[in-house]
Protein backbone atom coordinates (compact mmCIF):
# COMPACT_ATOMS: atom_id res chain seq x y z
CA UNK A 1 0.00 0.00 0.00
CA UNK A 2 1.15 3.55 -0.91
CA UNK A 3 0.92 5.34 2.25
CA UNK A 4 1.45 8.59 0.90
CA UNK A 5 0.46 9.07 -2.46
CA UNK A 6 1.14 12.68 -3.71
CA UNK A 7 -1.28 15.02 -5.33
CA UNK A 8 -1.02 14.88 -8.94
CA UNK A 9 -0.53 19.03 -8.58
CA UNK A 10 2.65 17.62 -6.62
CA UNK A 11 4.20 15.22 -9.22
CA UNK A 12 3.88 18.47 -11.79
CA UNK A 13 7.79 19.00 -13.31
CA UNK A 14 7.50 21.75 -15.92
CA UNK A 15 8.04 21.08 -19.30
CA UNK A 16 6.64 16.93 -18.77
CA UNK A 17 3.92 15.87 -21.02
CA UNK A 18 2.07 12.67 -21.59
CA UNK A 19 1.68 12.92 -25.57
CA UNK A 20 3.57 15.58 -28.01
CA UNK A 21 1.25 15.79 -31.10
CA UNK A 22 3.86 16.26 -34.58
CA UNK A 23 3.80 19.72 -35.19
CA UNK A 24 0.79 21.25 -37.06
CA UNK A 25 1.46 21.16 -40.91
CA UNK A 26 -1.65 23.30 -41.85
CA UNK A 27 -2.18 26.50 -41.37
CA UNK A 28 -3.69 27.08 -37.71
CA UNK A 29 -7.66 29.26 -37.63
CA UNK A 30 -7.73 31.30 -35.12
CA UNK A 31 -9.85 30.21 -32.20
CA UNK A 32 -11.85 33.48 -31.92
CA UNK A 33 -12.98 31.71 -35.22
CA UNK A 34 -15.38 29.58 -33.22
CA UNK A 35 -15.51 30.44 -30.08
CA UNK A 36 -16.76 34.14 -28.87
CA UNK A 37 -14.12 36.30 -27.46
CA UNK A 38 -15.78 36.70 -24.23
CA UNK A 39 -16.29 33.34 -23.66
CA UNK A 40 -12.45 32.47 -23.93
CA UNK A 41 -10.39 31.81 -20.87
CA UNK A 42 -8.38 34.69 -19.61
CA UNK A 43 -5.38 33.35 -18.32
CA UNK A 44 -3.76 29.52 -19.15
CA UNK A 45 -5.73 26.83 -16.52
CA UNK A 46 -3.01 25.60 -13.83
CA UNK A 47 -2.63 21.91 -14.91
CA UNK A 48 -0.16 19.52 -13.68
CA UNK A 49 2.74 18.90 -16.25
CA UNK A 50 3.38 15.19 -15.74
CA UNK A 51 4.32 12.21 -17.67
CA UNK A 52 1.92 9.30 -19.02
CA UNK A 53 3.68 6.64 -16.80
CA UNK A 54 3.06 9.34 -13.74
CA UNK A 55 -0.68 9.92 -14.47
CA UNK A 56 -1.25 5.95 -14.77
CA UNK A 57 -0.03 5.37 -11.76
CA UNK A 58 -0.83 8.20 -9.83
CA UNK A 59 -4.68 6.97 -10.46
CA UNK A 60 -4.27 3.13 -10.36
CA UNK A 61 -2.74 3.53 -6.97
CA UNK A 62 -5.70 6.46 -5.97
CA UNK A 63 -8.07 3.38 -6.95
CA UNK A 64 -6.55 0.93 -4.85
CA UNK A 65 -7.19 3.01 -1.76
CA UNK A 66 -11.16 2.59 -2.26
CA UNK A 67 -12.10 -0.46 -0.50
CA UNK A 68 -14.41 -2.37 -2.31
CA UNK A 69 -16.35 -5.77 -2.16
CA UNK A 70 -14.14 -6.74 -5.17
CA UNK A 71 -11.09 -6.73 -3.19
CA UNK A 72 -11.98 -8.13 0.57
CA UNK A 73 -15.06 -8.77 2.59
CA UNK A 74 -17.12 -6.16 3.31
CA UNK A 75 -19.91 -7.17 6.07
CA UNK A 76 -21.29 -3.50 6.55
CA UNK A 77 -24.74 -4.29 8.49
CA UNK A 78 -27.81 -2.91 6.90
CA UNK A 79 -26.10 -2.28 3.71
CA UNK A 80 -25.89 -5.35 1.83
CA UNK A 81 -22.75 -5.04 0.27
CA UNK A 82 -22.86 -7.95 -2.18
CA UNK A 83 -20.90 -9.35 -4.65
CA UNK A 84 -22.03 -7.68 -7.71
CA UNK A 85 -21.54 -10.08 -11.07
CA UNK A 86 -19.52 -8.73 -13.50
CA UNK A 87 -22.08 -10.04 -16.36
CA UNK A 88 -24.80 -7.15 -14.81
CA UNK A 89 -22.21 -4.87 -15.89
CA UNK A 90 -21.78 -6.35 -19.19
CA UNK A 91 -25.40 -5.88 -19.94
CA UNK A 92 -26.16 -2.35 -18.32
CA UNK A 93 -23.69 -1.33 -20.77
CA UNK A 94 -24.84 -2.99 -24.31
CA UNK A 95 -24.46 -0.07 -26.85
CA UNK A 96 -29.07 -0.81 -27.06
CA UNK A 97 -29.11 0.31 -23.41
CA UNK A 98 -26.38 3.14 -23.15
CA UNK A 99 -27.11 4.78 -26.21
CA UNK A 100 -30.81 5.11 -25.54
CA UNK A 101 -32.38 8.92 -25.01
CA UNK A 102 -35.10 9.49 -22.67
CA UNK A 103 -36.77 11.42 -25.44
CA UNK A 104 -36.79 8.73 -27.88
CA UNK A 105 -40.04 8.01 -29.41
CA UNK A 106 -41.50 5.54 -27.24
CA UNK A 107 -41.89 2.56 -30.36
CA UNK A 108 -38.18 2.73 -30.40
CA UNK A 109 -37.71 2.02 -26.89
CA UNK A 110 -39.35 -1.38 -26.86
CA UNK A 111 -36.73 -3.36 -25.74
CA UNK A 112 -35.89 -1.30 -22.79
CA UNK A 113 -39.94 -1.19 -21.73
CA UNK A 114 -40.22 -4.98 -21.68
CA UNK A 115 -37.06 -5.39 -19.14
CA UNK A 116 -38.66 -2.79 -17.13
CA UNK A 117 -42.11 -4.36 -17.58
CA UNK A 118 -40.43 -7.98 -16.54
CA UNK A 119 -38.77 -6.55 -13.75
CA UNK A 120 -42.26 -5.26 -12.39
CA UNK A 121 -43.76 -8.57 -12.63
CA UNK A 122 -40.33 -10.38 -11.05
CA UNK A 123 -40.49 -8.30 -7.86
CA UNK A 124 -44.32 -8.43 -8.04
CA UNK A 125 -43.72 -12.32 -7.87
CA UNK A 126 -40.86 -12.01 -5.24
CA UNK A 127 -42.37 -9.71 -2.80
CA UNK A 128 -46.23 -10.83 -3.50
CA UNK A 129 -47.77 -7.27 -3.93
CA UNK A 130 -49.73 -6.43 -6.60
CA UNK A 131 -48.03 -3.36 -8.36
CA UNK A 132 -44.63 -1.36 -8.89
CA UNK A 133 -43.29 1.57 -9.50
CA UNK A 134 -39.01 1.08 -10.41
CA UNK A 135 -39.24 5.41 -10.26
CA UNK A 136 -37.56 6.41 -6.84
CA UNK A 137 -33.74 7.04 -6.91
CA UNK A 138 -32.92 5.20 -3.75
CA UNK A 139 -34.18 3.37 -0.35
CA UNK A 140 -35.24 6.69 1.01
CA UNK A 141 -36.56 8.03 -1.79
CA UNK A 142 -38.47 5.33 -1.75
CA UNK A 143 -39.99 5.64 1.64
CA UNK A 144 -40.59 9.02 0.83
CA UNK A 145 -42.69 7.78 -2.52
CA UNK A 146 -44.04 5.83 -0.03
CA UNK A 147 -45.30 7.77 2.66
CA UNK A 148 -46.49 10.52 -0.27
CA UNK A 149 -48.96 7.22 -1.54
CA UNK A 150 -50.08 6.63 2.10
CA UNK A 151 -50.75 10.39 2.34
CA UNK A 152 -52.90 10.72 -1.19
CA UNK A 153 -54.74 7.42 0.23
CA UNK A 154 -56.02 8.89 3.49
CA UNK A 155 -57.14 11.77 1.83
CA UNK A 156 -58.99 10.71 -0.85
CA UNK A 157 -60.81 8.65 1.76
CA UNK A 158 -61.49 11.46 3.89
CA UNK A 159 -59.25 10.66 6.47
CA UNK A 160 -57.33 12.78 8.63
CA UNK A 161 -54.42 11.12 10.34
CA UNK A 162 -51.12 12.68 10.94
CA UNK A 163 -49.16 10.43 12.59
CA UNK A 164 -46.97 7.76 11.35
CA UNK A 165 -45.63 5.05 14.12
CA UNK A 166 -41.73 4.05 13.92
CA UNK A 167 -40.25 1.59 16.12
CA UNK A 168 -37.02 2.85 17.99
CA UNK A 169 -34.92 -0.04 16.02
CA UNK A 170 -35.46 1.69 12.76
CA UNK A 171 -33.12 3.15 9.88
CA UNK A 172 -32.98 6.82 10.19
CA UNK A 173 -34.44 7.60 6.99
CA UNK A 174 -37.61 6.12 8.24
CA UNK A 175 -38.81 9.03 10.52
CA UNK A 176 -37.21 11.32 8.06
CA UNK A 177 -39.24 10.04 5.30
CA UNK A 178 -42.67 10.55 7.57
CA UNK A 179 -41.88 13.78 8.53
CA UNK A 180 -41.11 15.18 4.91
CA UNK A 181 -44.21 14.44 4.33
CA UNK A 182 -45.33 16.43 7.24
CA UNK A 183 -46.40 13.29 9.21
CA UNK A 184 -45.88 13.48 13.26
CA UNK A 185 -43.63 10.29 13.93
CA UNK A 186 -44.23 8.38 17.20
CA UNK A 187 -41.67 6.05 18.07
CA UNK A 188 -42.59 2.88 19.80
CA UNK A 189 -39.94 1.07 22.31
CA UNK A 190 -39.27 -2.81 20.71
CA UNK A 191 -39.53 -5.28 24.12
CA UNK A 192 -36.70 -7.44 25.50
CA UNK A 193 -36.71 -9.55 22.30
CA UNK A 194 -35.97 -6.26 19.96
CA UNK A 195 -39.41 -7.09 18.45
CA UNK A 196 -42.49 -5.03 18.17
CA UNK A 197 -44.38 -4.64 21.28
CA UNK A 198 -47.98 -5.77 20.20
CA UNK A 199 -49.67 -3.95 24.02
CA UNK A 200 -47.72 -0.86 23.19
CA UNK A 201 -48.61 -0.79 19.38
CA UNK A 202 -52.80 -1.38 20.02
CA UNK A 203 -51.94 1.52 22.77
CA UNK A 204 -50.87 3.97 20.53
CA UNK A 205 -52.27 3.44 16.91
CA UNK A 206 -54.96 4.94 17.41
CA UNK A 207 -57.57 6.78 14.37
CA UNK A 208 -55.18 9.57 14.37
CA UNK A 209 -52.25 7.11 12.86
CA UNK A 210 -52.00 6.75 8.96
CA UNK A 211 -49.63 3.33 9.12
CA UNK A 212 -46.92 1.91 10.60
CA UNK A 213 -43.74 1.88 9.42
CA UNK A 214 -41.84 -1.35 10.34
CA UNK A 215 -38.37 -3.23 8.91
CA UNK A 216 -38.46 -6.96 8.62
CA UNK A 217 -36.19 -8.79 9.34
CA UNK A 218 -35.49 -5.79 11.45
CA UNK A 219 -32.40 -4.20 12.10
CA UNK A 220 -31.63 -6.47 14.73
CA UNK A 221 -31.51 -9.07 11.94
CA UNK A 222 -34.55 -10.84 13.66
CA UNK A 223 -37.81 -11.22 11.91
CA UNK A 224 -40.77 -9.93 13.44
CA UNK A 225 -42.65 -13.52 14.36
CA UNK A 226 -46.01 -11.63 14.85
CA UNK A 227 -46.28 -9.84 11.51
CA UNK A 228 -49.76 -11.46 11.05
CA UNK A 229 -50.87 -10.06 14.07
CA UNK A 230 -49.20 -6.56 13.56
CA UNK A 231 -50.87 -5.73 10.55
CA UNK A 232 -54.13 -7.04 12.23
CA UNK A 233 -54.15 -4.87 14.71
CA UNK A 234 -52.80 -1.77 12.13
CA UNK A 235 -55.39 -2.55 9.58
CA UNK A 236 -58.07 -2.86 12.18
CA UNK A 237 -58.13 1.10 13.24
CA UNK A 238 -58.05 1.86 9.87
CA UNK A 239 -54.12 1.90 8.82
CA UNK A 240 -51.37 1.24 6.61
CA UNK A 241 -48.29 -1.04 7.17
CA UNK A 242 -45.42 0.57 5.59
CA UNK A 243 -42.41 -2.13 5.10
CA UNK A 244 -39.15 -1.32 4.80
CA UNK A 245 -37.98 -3.95 2.47
CA UNK A 246 -34.32 -2.59 1.97
CA UNK A 247 -32.66 -5.63 2.95
CA UNK A 248 -34.99 -8.44 1.14
CA UNK A 249 -32.58 -10.79 1.59
CA UNK A 250 -33.55 -13.06 4.21
CA UNK A 251 -36.85 -13.72 2.73
CA UNK A 252 -36.05 -14.18 -0.83
CA UNK A 253 -38.04 -17.08 -1.58
CA UNK A 254 -38.88 -18.09 1.52
CA UNK A 255 -41.64 -15.56 2.71
CA UNK A 256 -43.10 -12.54 1.07
CA UNK A 257 -43.87 -9.38 3.06
CA UNK A 258 -47.17 -8.79 0.15
CA UNK A 259 -48.63 -12.27 2.00
CA UNK A 260 -48.22 -11.27 5.71
CA UNK A 261 -50.84 -8.16 5.39
CA UNK A 262 -47.90 -5.48 4.24
CA UNK A 263 -49.58 -2.19 2.15
CA UNK A 264 -46.98 -0.67 0.74
CA UNK A 265 -43.02 -1.23 0.37
CA UNK A 266 -39.91 -0.56 -0.87
CA UNK A 267 -36.76 -2.59 -2.25
CA UNK A 268 -33.26 -1.20 -2.65
CA UNK A 269 -32.29 -2.63 -5.73
CA UNK A 270 -28.64 -1.75 -4.69
CA UNK A 271 -28.87 -4.35 -1.81
CA UNK A 272 -30.61 -7.53 -2.20
CA UNK A 273 -29.94 -7.32 -5.80
CA UNK A 274 -26.83 -6.86 -5.90
CA UNK A 275 -26.09 -4.01 -8.01
CA UNK A 276 -23.20 -1.98 -6.89
CA UNK A 277 -23.64 0.71 -4.02
CA UNK A 278 -21.65 2.80 -1.91
CA UNK A 279 -20.19 6.56 -2.37
CA UNK A 280 -23.39 7.79 -2.87
CA UNK A 281 -25.23 5.98 -6.04
CA UNK A 282 -26.73 5.99 -7.74
CA UNK A 283 -29.57 3.51 -6.27
CA UNK A 284 -33.05 2.34 -7.35
CA UNK A 285 -35.60 2.13 -4.60
CA UNK A 286 -38.94 0.25 -5.88
CA UNK A 287 -42.05 0.51 -4.27
CA UNK A 288 -44.57 -2.31 -4.52
CA UNK A 289 -48.17 -1.57 -3.07
CA UNK A 290 -51.49 -4.06 -3.12
CA UNK A 291 -54.39 -3.07 -5.33
CA UNK A 292 -56.45 -0.41 -3.55
CA UNK A 293 -53.18 1.52 -3.36
CA UNK A 294 -52.40 0.88 -7.52
CA UNK A 295 -54.01 4.01 -8.47
CA UNK A 296 -51.93 6.58 -6.12
CA UNK A 297 -48.47 5.30 -7.78
CA UNK A 298 -46.15 7.55 -9.96
CA UNK A 299 -47.04 7.90 -13.36
CA UNK A 300 -45.96 7.18 -16.41
CA UNK A 301 -46.74 2.95 -15.48
CA UNK A 302 -45.27 0.72 -18.08
CA UNK A 303 -48.10 -0.99 -19.54
CA UNK A 304 -48.98 -3.06 -22.22
CA UNK A 305 -51.19 -1.68 -25.02
CA UNK A 306 -54.27 -3.17 -24.54
CA UNK A 307 -55.76 -1.83 -28.12
CA UNK A 308 -56.75 -3.95 -30.72
CA UNK A 309 -54.69 -3.58 -33.84
CA UNK A 310 -58.34 -2.11 -36.00
CA UNK A 311 -59.01 0.44 -33.08
CA UNK A 312 -55.03 1.44 -33.45
CA UNK A 313 -55.58 2.29 -36.81
CA UNK A 314 -58.42 4.10 -36.26
CA UNK A 315 -56.94 6.23 -33.70
CA UNK A 316 -53.95 7.04 -35.70
CA UNK A 317 -56.35 8.08 -39.00
CA UNK A 318 -57.66 10.59 -36.31
CA UNK A 319 -54.38 11.80 -35.12
CA UNK A 320 -50.92 11.39 -36.60
CA UNK A 321 -48.80 11.83 -33.50
CA UNK A 322 -49.99 8.56 -32.13
CA UNK A 323 -47.32 6.27 -31.86
CA UNK A 324 -47.51 3.48 -34.25
CA UNK A 325 -48.02 1.10 -31.61
CA UNK A 326 -49.72 -2.38 -31.66
CA UNK A 327 -51.12 -4.56 -28.84
CA UNK A 328 -48.94 -6.10 -26.94
CA UNK A 329 -46.38 -2.76 -27.50
CA UNK A 330 -45.63 -1.18 -24.14
CA UNK A 331 -46.55 2.07 -23.17
CA UNK A 332 -46.30 4.52 -20.54
CA UNK A 333 -49.69 5.06 -18.59
CA UNK A 334 -50.54 9.10 -18.03
CA UNK A 335 -54.25 8.13 -17.26
CA UNK A 336 -53.87 8.16 -13.49
CA UNK A 337 -55.86 10.58 -12.15
CA UNK A 338 -55.26 9.64 -8.46
CA UNK A 339 -51.13 9.55 -8.80
CA UNK A 340 -49.15 11.14 -6.81
CA UNK A 341 -47.37 12.22 -10.11
CA UNK A 342 -43.91 11.76 -10.98
CA UNK A 343 -40.74 10.70 -8.44
CA UNK A 344 -38.18 11.23 -10.84
CA UNK A 345 -36.91 12.43 -13.94
CA UNK A 346 -38.08 9.94 -17.01
CA UNK A 347 -38.30 6.67 -15.51
CA UNK A 348 -35.39 6.95 -12.80
CA UNK A 349 -31.74 5.11 -12.98
CA UNK A 350 -32.26 2.30 -15.68
CA UNK A 351 -28.93 0.89 -15.73
CA UNK A 352 -29.65 -0.14 -12.49
CA UNK A 353 -32.75 -2.36 -13.63
CA UNK A 354 -30.89 -3.46 -16.33
CA UNK A 355 -28.14 -4.96 -13.70
CA UNK A 356 -30.82 -6.33 -11.08
CA UNK A 357 -32.69 -7.85 -13.91
CA UNK A 358 -29.98 -9.47 -15.00
CA UNK A 359 -28.99 -10.56 -11.78
CA UNK A 360 -32.65 -12.49 -11.05
CA UNK A 361 -32.48 -13.56 -14.96
CA UNK A 362 -28.71 -15.18 -14.27
CA UNK A 363 -30.23 -16.73 -10.62
CA UNK A 364 -33.44 -17.83 -11.91
CA UNK A 365 -35.86 -18.77 -9.59
CA UNK A 366 -33.70 -21.07 -8.17
CA UNK A 367 -30.80 -19.47 -7.47
CA UNK A 368 -33.02 -16.73 -6.07
CA UNK A 369 -34.44 -18.54 -3.43
CA UNK A 370 -30.68 -20.32 -2.10
CA UNK A 371 -30.16 -16.34 -2.03
CA UNK A 372 -32.34 -16.23 1.04
CA UNK A 373 -31.05 -19.86 2.58
CA UNK A 374 -27.28 -18.74 2.49
CA UNK A 375 -27.69 -15.34 3.50
CA UNK A 376 -29.10 -16.25 6.36
CA UNK A 377 -26.80 -19.48 6.87
CA UNK A 378 -24.09 -17.33 6.60
CA UNK A 379 -25.27 -14.72 9.60
CA UNK A 380 -26.05 -17.34 12.15
CA UNK A 381 -22.24 -19.32 11.70
CA UNK A 382 -20.28 -16.19 12.02
CA UNK A 383 -22.93 -15.33 14.99
CA UNK A 384 -22.50 -18.72 16.37
CA UNK A 385 -18.26 -18.61 15.95
CA UNK A 386 -18.23 -14.96 17.59
CA UNK A 387 -20.57 -15.50 20.70
CA UNK A 388 -18.25 -16.89 22.95
CA UNK A 389 -16.14 -13.51 22.68
CA UNK A 390 -18.77 -10.66 22.06
CA UNK A 391 -21.92 -10.09 23.85
CA UNK A 392 -25.09 -10.36 21.47
CA UNK A 393 -27.88 -8.89 23.00
CA UNK A 394 -31.12 -10.03 20.80
CA UNK A 395 -28.38 -13.47 19.80
CA UNK A 396 -31.30 -15.59 18.56
CA UNK A 397 -31.28 -17.54 15.63
CA UNK A 398 -31.08 -14.64 13.04
CA UNK A 399 -32.04 -13.16 10.13
CA UNK A 400 -29.25 -11.89 7.09
CA UNK A 401 -26.94 -9.61 10.13
CA UNK A 402 -26.49 -9.93 13.62
CA UNK A 403 -25.50 -7.14 16.16
CA UNK A 404 -23.03 -7.24 18.00
CA UNK A 405 -22.33 -5.10 21.54
CA UNK A 406 -18.84 -4.42 22.55
CA UNK A 407 -20.00 -2.95 26.08
CA UNK A 408 -17.94 -5.48 27.69
CA UNK A 409 -15.20 -4.48 26.15
CA UNK A 410 -15.95 -0.76 26.49
CA UNK A 411 -15.17 -1.37 30.16
CA UNK A 412 -11.46 -2.03 29.25
CA UNK A 413 -11.73 1.31 27.38
CA UNK A 414 -11.66 -0.24 23.96
CA UNK A 415 -15.02 0.71 21.53
CA UNK A 416 -16.94 -0.47 19.26
CA UNK A 417 -15.03 2.26 16.99
CA UNK A 418 -11.60 0.79 18.16
CA UNK A 419 -12.65 -2.52 16.94
CA UNK A 420 -14.28 -1.48 13.75
CA UNK A 421 -10.66 0.44 13.18
CA UNK A 422 -8.60 -2.54 14.05
CA UNK A 423 -10.80 -4.84 11.55
CA UNK A 424 -8.86 -2.49 8.89
CA UNK A 425 -5.89 -3.58 9.52
CA UNK A 426 -6.89 -7.51 8.86
CA UNK A 427 -7.89 -5.99 4.96
CA UNK A 428 -11.78 -6.18 6.22
CA UNK A 429 -14.68 -3.31 5.64
CA UNK A 430 -15.78 -2.57 8.98
CA UNK A 431 -19.05 -3.48 10.03
CA UNK A 432 -22.02 -0.52 10.68
CA UNK A 433 -20.95 0.68 14.29
CA UNK A 434 -23.63 2.42 16.82
CA UNK A 435 -26.23 1.26 15.03
CA UNK A 436 -29.20 0.53 15.52
CA UNK A 437 -29.87 2.91 18.28
CA UNK A 438 -30.67 0.44 21.05
CA UNK A 439 -27.98 -1.91 20.89
CA UNK A 440 -24.90 -0.12 23.46
CA UNK A 441 -21.40 -0.23 21.29
CA UNK A 442 -23.19 -1.78 18.61
CA UNK A 443 -21.44 -3.75 15.72
CA UNK A 444 -23.75 -4.67 12.71
CA UNK A 445 -22.69 -7.62 10.70
CA UNK A 446 -24.29 -9.20 7.74
CA UNK A 447 -21.99 -11.33 5.83
CA UNK A 448 -24.24 -12.09 2.76
CA UNK A 449 -24.86 -15.05 1.14
CA UNK A 450 -21.75 -14.78 -1.78
CA UNK A 451 -18.74 -15.17 0.81
CA UNK A 452 -17.80 -18.66 1.16
CA UNK A 453 -17.16 -20.24 4.75
CA UNK A 454 -13.16 -19.77 3.74
CA UNK A 455 -13.91 -16.27 4.29
CA UNK A 456 -16.28 -16.22 7.16
CA UNK A 457 -13.47 -18.62 8.82
CA UNK A 458 -10.63 -15.46 8.04
CA UNK A 459 -13.16 -12.39 9.09
CA UNK A 460 -13.99 -14.61 12.71
CA UNK A 461 -10.59 -15.48 13.41
CA UNK A 462 -9.74 -11.67 13.09
CA UNK A 463 -12.49 -10.37 15.56
CA UNK A 464 -11.20 -13.44 18.27
CA UNK A 465 -7.67 -12.43 17.62
CA UNK A 466 -8.98 -8.63 18.39
CA UNK A 467 -11.10 -9.48 21.36
CA UNK A 468 -8.04 -11.30 22.72
CA UNK A 469 -5.88 -8.47 22.57
CA UNK A 470 -8.45 -6.35 24.34
CA UNK A 471 -7.67 -8.51 26.80
CA UNK A 472 -3.99 -8.90 26.54
CA UNK A 473 -2.55 -5.35 24.99
CA UNK A 474 -5.99 -2.77 24.49
CA UNK A 475 -3.62 -0.48 22.99
CA UNK A 476 -2.80 -2.53 19.82
CA UNK A 477 -6.70 -1.87 19.30
CA UNK A 478 -6.89 1.92 20.35
CA UNK A 479 -4.23 2.53 18.32
CA UNK A 480 -5.39 1.22 14.89
CA UNK A 481 -5.69 1.29 12.15
CA UNK A 482 -2.19 0.98 11.57
CA UNK A 483 -1.62 -0.43 7.48
CA UNK A 484 -3.89 2.33 6.39
CA UNK A 485 -3.24 5.34 3.64
CA UNK A 486 -4.40 7.51 6.73
CA UNK A 487 -5.33 6.95 10.38
CA UNK A 488 -8.38 8.54 11.81
CA UNK A 489 -9.81 11.62 10.14
CA UNK A 490 -12.24 13.77 11.53
CA UNK A 491 -15.33 12.09 10.01
CA UNK A 492 -17.74 15.03 11.35
CA UNK A 493 -14.90 17.64 10.02
CA UNK A 494 -14.55 15.87 6.74
CA UNK A 495 -18.35 15.66 5.67
CA UNK A 496 -18.80 19.45 6.74
CA UNK A 497 -15.51 20.77 5.58
CA UNK A 498 -14.28 18.46 2.42
CA UNK A 499 -11.40 19.94 0.70
CA UNK A 500 -12.10 18.50 -2.95
CA UNK A 501 -10.21 20.75 -5.04
CA UNK A 502 -6.47 21.43 -5.37
CA UNK A 503 -7.29 24.81 -4.60
CA UNK A 504 -8.73 24.23 -1.69
CA UNK A 505 -5.07 23.31 -0.46
CA UNK A 506 -3.75 26.28 -2.25
CA UNK A 507 -5.43 28.75 0.06
C1 LIG B 1 -30.09 1.36 3.29
C2 LIG B 1 -31.34 1.41 4.04
C3 LIG B 1 -32.27 2.41 3.78
C4 LIG B 1 -32.03 3.59 2.86
O1 LIG B 1 -31.65 3.24 1.56
P1 LIG B 1 -30.84 4.30 0.66
O2 LIG B 1 -30.80 3.69 -0.69
O3 LIG B 1 -29.49 4.42 1.29
O4 LIG B 1 -31.58 5.59 0.69
C5 LIG B 1 -33.47 2.37 4.47
N1 LIG B 1 -33.72 1.41 5.38
C6 LIG B 1 -32.83 0.42 5.65
C7 LIG B 1 -33.19 -0.63 6.66
C8 LIG B 1 -31.60 0.39 5.00
O5 LIG B 1 -30.72 -0.56 5.28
Amino acid sequence: MHQNEPLIFEKSSPGRRCFVPPDCDIPEKPVTNFIPLKMLRKQELKLPEVSEIDVVRHFTRLSQKNFCVDTNFYPLGSCTMKYNPKINEDTARLEGFTKLHPYQPIEQCQGIMELLYNLEQILIDISGMNAFTLQPAAGAHGELTGMLIIRAYMEKHGEKRHKIIIPDSAHGTNPASASLCSYEVESIQSNTDGLIDLKKLKAVFTRDTAALMITNPNTLGLFEKDILEICKIVHDAGGLVYCDGANMNALLGIARPGDMGIDILHLNLHKTFSTPHGGGGPGAGPVGVTEKLKPFLPVPRIEIAKKSVTERVHDMEKDTSMPKLLPNDYILNYAYPDSIGRVRAFYGHIGMMIRAYTYLLSLGKEGVCKVGEYSILNANYLQHKLKRYFEIPYGKTCMHEFVISAKKQKQKGVSALNIAKRLLDYGFHAPTVYFPLIVEEALMIEPTETESMETLHVFADAMIQIAIDIEQRPEVVCNAPQTTPIGRPDEVKAAREPKLKWQDFQR
